[in-house]
């Protein structure tokens, strides 16, 4: 799966087709994401003896296959690629500006090792 969590999204299809949003939830076995603020759902809970009824909203996981990486790069929705260099571990690139899209290393300040 080439989406992780804090990427921020463009949904492709379905109800919330065009939004924007950032990842909060991976699901690798079933191939899905969840989206903040895209696929809302509500959830009714019955009322029983001890509470009352309940109304909540959560965000519904979407198809991983749905949602394109948008590039902090270039701001653009934009196709994935791997680079790896020697001795450091695999990168997501963005296909159009061949800029790292992992969130973390996307600030260009220099690395300090710490512990
Ligand atoms: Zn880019």
């Amino acid at each position: 799966m080439k989406v992780k969590v804090a990427d921020t999204i463009l949904v492709g299809a379905g109800k919330d087709k065009g939004k924007k949003g950032k990842v909060i939830r991976v699901f690798r076995k079933t191939n899905k994401v969840t989206v903040e603020k895209i696929n809302i759902k509500v959830k009714h809970i019955k009322k029983s003896q001890s509470r009352a009824g309940e109304k909540i909203t959560f965000e519904g996981p979407i198809d991983a296959s749905n949602v394109v990486v948008i590039c902090p790069s270039c701001s653009k929705p934009s196709r994935i690629g791997y680079k790896k260099e020697e001795g450091q571990k695999k990168q997501r690139i963005c296909k159009k500006c061949k800029e790292t899209v992992d969130v973390k290393q996307a600030t260009k300040t220099t690395r300090t090792k710490r512990k």
